[in-house]
Formats: C-alpha cells, structure tokens, sequence
C-alpha cells in the first residue's frame, strides 16, 4: 500500500465550471472504480493578487491508497480524461495542471506551498520544483494550473476548516438559485460560530450563495465536517441537489498574511499584518471608497475600505490622525493596502479649540495677529483671551474591526475564529 496525492488547478474559468466540480466528480467515480479516497480533498486557497488567478484562485487536492503500479496507471487515465472533457479548455485564460505524487510531505514542499499562497511563482518555478521531488505533472495548454496542484498537495493545514458545497444539476446553471433565506438566517442562528460567514447580519445579505454561473448553489463553511453537515440540514431549497460534498480548506485561516515589520518592507501584491500610526483623517474618494495614510519611521502606505465593505466603511471612517493601528490586509493593482481587518492599539487624543465667549454670549472673533479677540455683536475687545482647548470625545474603541462576511476574501479569519 502507498499514498498518492493527486493536485489539480486552473480547470475552471470566470463564467462557468469550478474546479471543486471536478475534483468531486473525479473522486466519485474513482471511488465507483474501487478505489479508497482517504481523508476529505482538500479546497486550498492561494495569493488572491496572483495576476493570472483563476475565480477565487482555490487549487484542489486528494489523496488515494493504492496497491500496485497498475492501479497508478488506471487512477491517472480516469483523472486525465475527466479533466480534458470536463475543463473549460476553450477558454484562453484556462490553463490546467494536475500533479501526482507519492511520497513524504516535506518542510520543504510545505514551505514551497506558503511561496504561493503568499507570493507569486511562476511555471516554471512549479515544474523546477516537481522534477526536484520527482512529482509527475501533466500540463492542459500552457498549464498554470501546476503551481496551485503542488501547492495543494503540500499545504501544511495547521489551521484548517471545511467547506460543504451543495451542487446544482447541469440544467440548472445560469437560473437564479432557489434558496429560501429564512431557512438560511434559521441555520446561521442555531450553528454560529460553529459554521461562519453565513449571512451579513446588518443587511440580510446571503453570503452562502454564490453570484457567479457556477455549479455551486450555496457553500457553507464552519470548523468541523460535523458543523457544516449538520448545517446543510437546515437548508430548505426549491430545486434539485446534483449532489454535496465537503472540502478540508485553508481558508479563513490568514495563511496569506505576512508578518511584516516596518512600511518600507512592504511589497505589491503580497498580504500583510503591519503596524503603523493613521497619518490623517480618513477621507472619502469618487465611488465611496474611504481611505487614509498609514505611516511608520520607515515610510507610509494609503490603506482603503473599498466601497463593497459597505459598513465597515463607518468605522475607518471614525479613525483620527496619531491612532496606532494593527492593519491585516493585501497590497493590490493601485498600491494600496486593502484592509481586511484592522486592530486599533492606541487611540489618539484629539483636541479642538474655539476662540473665547463674549460677557454677550456671542464667540469672538480674533483681532489679528497678537491682538486678542473683538465681539462683533457688542464690539467688546479682549487683549489678552486666549483660545478654549477642549478634547474631543471618541467615537470607536480599541479592539479589533473586520469587514463583513459578503466582503471577506476566501482567506481571511473572521475575528470569531481570531484566538
Ligand atoms: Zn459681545
């Protein structure tokens, strides 16, 4: 008996298919053949900012036991056929890798793994690699699809939850989904914080549902296979299910994130955890998008709340210069870091001064440069007044802030998962 891990990427386009589709029905019909699936295929979320990303940029991976050579040979013609009839090949951006491989899950696997979840490899980098470990890889066209197979094989799942993705019949893709929501928010009520990122509670918002012509009609995510099973019970629907399946994922886990130390290390198209003081006071641009500076001995990045984190937006936009921040976030195609969540450390202390009050009641006017102040109502001078300075109470507190569920990327912890 041996291992062999099967990793497969890139298969899926932007208006249709999805590579968890045919992952499942690969593992379906190799089950059909006799074969034994072991532990649940693996739904592994890569750098969200990798240019050439597919919907979601999510490689998938399995792991089967066989007993002979023969058997890998059967395994590989039932996984190859599968893919070319099944991928969106026409589609220019489709670009499929598969991967088999039998053998240990190094450190070094497991760290080339992180490279692309929190940088960018190209293929080259992935088929360098493969030779390395001697993992087989068969490439779809220019196949892109090897870098995120690897990386689904090797990803070290330290932190981990499940996916159950519910899947439409054929006839249905491109139709509105048919879920009753009631029976959603019914579900998010009983099963909460076992199962997450449900429903945006402030708008009724249905995040389980995606908005894409994909096979999915609603995914649910949570921490144990247990949670996400006993979940889908609870969901009512008004069409046929073609059939479910759960994903062990890295997402919600921050795996993206790099630890970084100052400003100036900061890179384009990585993700970060950085500490910096807000330079000045959040400011509202063409499209809603509120942004400010954020800055450090080292140097200074804009930081955005994008118009689709709706609420999340009145709280940036409650932040003052001076306040030091925690911000967990990605750099992205404008140089700007796009906030994910944010940990406010220490608040600053805000001031606001007002020229002195007239025995008339009326506030005073200043009477020019170190001439005290002057009443216009009741022409009374004030040489030596000065200027009221009062503090300004705050309206947020310190503590931690996320983006709702509808805006969250696939990667990012919820703060319910958060310790
Ligand atoms: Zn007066």
């Amino acid at each position: 008996m041996y291992d062999l891990y099967i990793g497969i990427d890139d298969t899926d386009s932007r208006d249709g298919m999805c590579t968890t589709y045919i992952c499942s029905v690969i593992i379906d019909e190799l089950k059909h053949f006799g074969f034994k699936v072991t532990d649940y295929p693996r739904l592994i979320r890569l750098n969200p900012f990798a240019r050439f990303k597919t919907r979601g940029n999510g490689a998938l991976s399995f792991k089967l036991k066989l007993k002979s050579q023969n058997d890998m040979a059967k395994v590989k013609e039932i996984v190859l056929k599968r893919i070319e009839e099944l991928s969106e090949l026409e589609d220019e951006m489709t670009n499929p890798g598969i991967v088999f491989y039998c053998g240990q899950i190094t450190e070094k696997f497991k760290s080339y793994s992180l490279e692309a979840i929190r940088d960018i490899l190209s293929i080259e980098d992935a088929e360098r690699f493969a030779d390395e470990i001697g993992a087989q890889y068969f490439k779809f066209k220019k196949g892109r699809g090897i870098i995120g197979a690897l990386a689904a094989i090797g990803c070290p799942n330290t932190d981990r939850t499940y996916e159950l993705l519910a899947y439409r019949i054929p006839e249905n893709y491109g139709n509105p989904r048919k879920i009753d929501y009631e029976s959603v928010f019914e579900m998010n009520k009983s099963t909460y914080p076992d199962t997450f990122d449900n429903v945006n509670c402030d708008n009724g918002y249905i995040a389980i549902e995606p908005h894409t012509p994909c096979p999915i009609l609603y995914g649910i995510r949570g921490e144990s296979p247990e949670a996400v099973e006993n979940a889908n019970k609870m969901i009512k629907v008004y069409e046929p299910i073609e059939k479910i399946a759960i994903f062990e994922t890295n997402q919600h886990t921050d795996m993206h994130l790099i630890r970084a130390h100052k400003i100036s290390d900061l890179e384009q198209f990585k993700c970060y955890i950085i500490e910096g003081e807000v330079k000045n006071f959040p400011y509202t641009r063409e499209g809603g998008h509120v942004i400010f500076i954020l800055e450090d001995d080292s140097g200074e990045i804009p930081c955005a709340a994008y118009e689709p984190t709706k609420e999340f937006r009145e709280i940036v936009r409650k932040l003052a210069p001076g306040d030091k921040l925690r911000v967990y976030g990605g750099i992205g195609e404008k140089g700007t870091l796009n906030i994910e969540k944010f940990e406010i450390l220490e608040l600053a202390k805000i001031f606001k001064s007002q020229n002195p009050l007239c025995k008339c009641g009326k506030r005073m006017k200043s009477a020019g440069s170190g001439k005290g102040y002057k009443c216009i109502k009741c022409g009374a001078k004030l040489k030596d007044g000065i200027k009221n300075t009062f503090q300004i109470k705050r309206e947020i507190k310190k503590g931690l802030y996320e983006v709702p569920p509808s805006a969250r990327r696939h990667l990012s912890k919820p703060l319910v998962r958060m310790n």
